[in-house]
This record gives C-alpha cells, sequence and structure tokens, in this order.
C-alpha cells in the first residue's frame, strides 16, 4: 500500500482528457495523491494505473457526469467529507458547437448546467470546506474569453465569465482563512475540445494554439506565483494588473447617489 502523500489529494474535474488529465500527471508527479473525476471510467482507470506507478501516489478513480445534479452532489459530498482533499482543480466543461446564433439552445443548457452550475456547486462546496479546515487550494479553469467574450459564443464565453467572477469574489473571501483560489484562463489550447463538438483546430492559426502540457506547466507557475489570475500566454504581465486597476476603478464610480453628469439628469440629490 502506499504511503499518503503529506501535500494531500487533489480532486481533479475533468480528469480523463486535455487539460484535467495534464493537471493530474503533474499534480501526481509533485507528489499529490488523486481523486480522478469524468464520466469515461476506464480512461480514468487507465491514467490512475499509470500515475499511482510511475509516482507512487494514490489515485483514485470517481466517475460522475457533472451535467446531473445528483452526480454533482455525490462529488460534492467527497470534498465536504474528506479532510485530506487539498486542492480542487475545477476544470470539466465543454466548448461551444459553433457560432451563437447557429447553436442549439438547449446544447446551450447543458453546457451551463456543466460550466456553470456543476463548477459553481463545487467551488463553493470545495471553498466551505477548506475554510472550515483553514487550508486548501482552488484552482478554476476559465478562458480567455472570460476577459474578451466579444470575440467568442456568448453563452461559453458567459460562463467563462461567471467562473473568473466567482473566483475572484471567492479570492475576497477567502483571503484570511488560509485558502488560496486562482483562475486560469487559457487561449487556444490543443485538447479533444473541439473534437467533441465537431470542430478542430485546424481553422485557427498555429501560432494562436498552445500545446497542453505547456499551457498546465505555466498555469502551475502561477500558481506557484501566488497569482490570482493567470493568462498563461500573455508576455506583458502589466496587462493584468491593469484590467484589475480598471475594474476597480470603474466600480469605485458605478454606485453612487446620482447619475453621471453627462446624461444631463436633475437628480434628486442636491447637488
Ligand atoms: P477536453 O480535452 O474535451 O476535456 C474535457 C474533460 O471534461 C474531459 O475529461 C471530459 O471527460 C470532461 N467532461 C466533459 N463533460 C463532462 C461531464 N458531463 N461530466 C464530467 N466530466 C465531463 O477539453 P479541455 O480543453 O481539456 O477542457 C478543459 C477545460 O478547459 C474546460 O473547462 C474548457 O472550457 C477549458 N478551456 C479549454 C480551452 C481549449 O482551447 N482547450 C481554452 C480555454 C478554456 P469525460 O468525457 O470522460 O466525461
Amino acid at each position: 500500500m502506499t504511503a499518503q502523500s503529506n501535500l494531500g489529494t487533489a480532486l481533479v474535474t475533468g480528469a480523463s482528457a486535455g487539460i484535467g488529465a495534464t493537471y493530474a500527471r503533474k499534480l501526481a508527479a509533485r507528489g499529490y495523491d488523486l481523486l480522478l473525476v469524468a464520466r469515461d471510467i476506464s480512461r480514468l482507470n487507465t491514467l490512475a494505473d499509470e500515475l499511482s506507478a510511475s509516482h507512487g501516489v494514490i489515485a483514485e478513480v470517481l466517475g460522475a457526469d457533472l451535467g446531473k445534479t445528483d452526480e454533482v452532489r455525490r462529488v460534492e459530498k467527497r470534498l465536504r467529507a474528506e479532510g485530506d482533499i487539498s486542492l480542487l482543480v475545477n476544470n470539466a466543461g465543454i466548448g461551444p458547437r459553433g457560432a451563437l446564433l447557429a447553436d442549439d439552445i438547449d446544447y446551450l443548457d447543458q453546457m451551463i448546467a456543466l460550466n456553470v452550475t456543476a463548477a459553481n456547486r463545487l467551488a463553493v462546496a470545495a471553498a466551505q470546506a477548506f475554510a472550515a479546515r483553514g487550508k486548501g487550494s482552488i484552482i478554476n479553469i476559465a478562458s480567455a474569453v472570460a476577459i474578451v467574450p466579444d470575440i467568442f459564443n456568448g453563452t461559453y464565453s458567459g460562463s467563462k465569465s461567471f467562473v473568473l467572477g466567482l473566483t475572484l469574489a471567492l479570492a475576497n473571501d477567502l483571503k484570511d482563512k488560509g485558502v488560496r483560489v486562482q483562475a486560469v484562463l487559457p487561449g487556444f489550447t490543443r485538447t479533444e475540445i473541439f473534437d467533441r463538438v465537431g470542430g478542430s483546430f485546424d481553422n485557427i492559426p498555429a501560432d494562436r494554439v498552445m500545446d497542453v502540457d505547456d499551457l498546465v506547466e505555466a498555469a502551475l507557475a502561477g500558481f506557484d506565483q501566488d497569482e490570482l489570475i493567470t493568462v498563461p500566454s500573455a508576455e506583458d504581465d502589466n496587462l493584468v494588473k491593469a484590467y484589475q486597476e480598471a475594474r476597480f476603478a470603474l466600480g469605485d464610480q458605478a454606485s453612487r447617489d446620482r447619475p453621471a453628469s453627462r446624461y444631463g439628469v436633475a437628480s434628486k440629490v442636491a447637488a
């Protein structure tokens, strides 16, 4: 029997492929035990066997369709009950089938169930459980389109803006609780995401698509550097700082007792 890691267990959702499987590999190499969640149990078992053999960690598999409420609750229960879970990689997600105006609205509902409802439930459950334990970390996989929703399918982008917004608010809630949060904003990353919806990365210029191993390596470096928002390909990190400053500056003016003067409203509030 393998000895339990002192880093604890990382619960990785969407661990059967792509970004999640890559996190699982890199976290195992760091010495985390793993609880691997996705629907495809046979792929998860293969990965768990590989990682326990190569890194001597405990790798357990939990099959769940996170598009279904009762299955999300099963995962949530483990998060809340098992004190050795020290890290949630909240990654499972699906992409759009095409442009929003041509997309299937029932599919968009499924996307929201997974990308928003399940992601929210697991992040909030982890935040509550980790805060009570005074330790733990949450890595939420958002997307670059969270900050530029204009350029992509709006429901997908909005689902990722939700993940980013949730992360920013949780960081504030958790800052004195010994719990860390990170939002990762990948750009195009070569995984199965488009294959699953009949698409491909072939039409995207190669210099816009990152290798998944590079992506996760950079995201983990951002985690190690205590970043709240990690944009793995952003060369100028002052832009992330400026984005935060602009948000707070606008936020400071966004709730006042009178309309801005440019609207010419004779305010009920005395000047
Ligand atoms: P991927 O290669 O298609 O992997 C998606 C993972 O999510 C798989 O492990 C899949 O496993 C799991 N999953 C899908 N539906 C699920 C469900 N209903 N219940 C449980 N697990 C489910 O995609 P990826 O690119 O790695 O995506 C991972 C995350 O990165 C997503 O949140 C995505 O939005 C985000 N992201 C990706 C890119 C990109 O360009 N690749 C860019 C920005 C953000 P099963 O099929 O076994 O369930």
